[in-house]
């Protein structure tokens, strides 16, 4: 099972679908001193009932943060929130997986789903790298381990082939999703410079791809459920090392051609 000991985890867009699914599966598993900040864009809403429950069954181990990647100022508020939490021993793993999808090609996409899969896609992950950059280095500092691991201090970002420059043009006439494929490419671009950023601080940072997985952006067609998925997913980052560091896998630990 879930391989991942890192103490403090956030993940981001943690409601529903993958997201939701980690949590679940890492407070299933936790050890001792886990803890899991579980943020979404609307705490009290409809959309984070299942959550909530989730939260009254480990109510000790998830705390629910309020974050939305669109907007700059609930990204620092939730950022400020989790350090007072996390205090001396810092973030050890933040999870970008909150995303959007739209579909259109040159012809039929709208510029508004440019601008939002970009907004969301791209930066809201780049603000909250740069938020929580203090605490995922407190956490470095603090663990008095050299090398890298998500145990240690780790940015994982829930990327897709369809940002792949090499596997997207395979794939499009099946997946004709060009403002999220472009907004995803930019994220595995972000990914790659954050990694280079990251490593004085032996902050650990990669791409993940779930595979096509069914939750309400994969759809009702894709291939595997969220629990196949997030098992692979939590079992590829606890094996990640420094040799990953700004690499690109998926969730069966394959390479991912950029
Ligand atoms: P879902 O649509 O099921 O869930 C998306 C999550 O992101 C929801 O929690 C949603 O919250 C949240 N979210 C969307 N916009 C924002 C925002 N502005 N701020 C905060 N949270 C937001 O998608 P998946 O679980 O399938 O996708 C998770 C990640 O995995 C995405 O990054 C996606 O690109 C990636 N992925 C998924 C694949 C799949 O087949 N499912 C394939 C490849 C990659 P809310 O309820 O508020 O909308």
């Amino acid at each position: 099972m879930a391989a991942v000991k890192a103490c403090k985890i956030l993940i981001t867009g943690a409601n529903r679908g993958l997201g939701l699914e980690m949590v679940k599966q890492l407070s299933e598993h936790s050890c001792q001193k886990h803890h899991i900040f579980a943020t979404c864009r609307d705490p009290d809403g409809q959309k984070s009932e299942t959550l909530r429950e989730l939260v009254k069954k480990h109510p000790s181990v998830i705390t629910i943060i309020r974050l939305d990647a669109d907007d700059p100022c609930s990204i620092k508020e939730s950022a400020k929130k989790v350090g007072s939490l996390v205090g001396k021993n810092g973030l050890n793993l933040l999870v970008n997986n909150a995303g959007i999808v739209a579909n259109g090609t040159i012809l039929t996409s709208r510029v508004e789903d440019m601008k939002n899969t970009f907004n969301t896609n791209v930066i809201g992950p780049l603000l909250i790298i740069r938020e929580y950059l203090p605490i995922l280095q407190t956490a470095a500092k603090a663990s008095g381990t050299p090398g890298m691991s998500c145990n240690k201090a780790a940015v994982i970002n829930i990327s897709t082939v369809a940002g792949s420059m090499t596997r997207m043009p395979t794939i499009y006439n099946q997946f004709p999703t060009l403002p999220y494929a472009v907004s995803k490419a930019g994220f595995n671009m972000l990914t790659v410079l954050a990694a280079e950023e990251l490593k004085a601080n032996e902050i650990l940072c990669m791409a993940l791809h779930p595979g096509w997985v069914k939750t309400e952006l994969g759809g009702e067609e894709a291939a595997l459920e969220p629990k196949e998925s997030v098992e692979g997913m939590l079992r590829v980052i606890g094996s990640l090392t420094e040799k990953q560091h700004g690499g690109f896998l998926d969730y069966t630990g394959e390479t991912v051609t950029w």
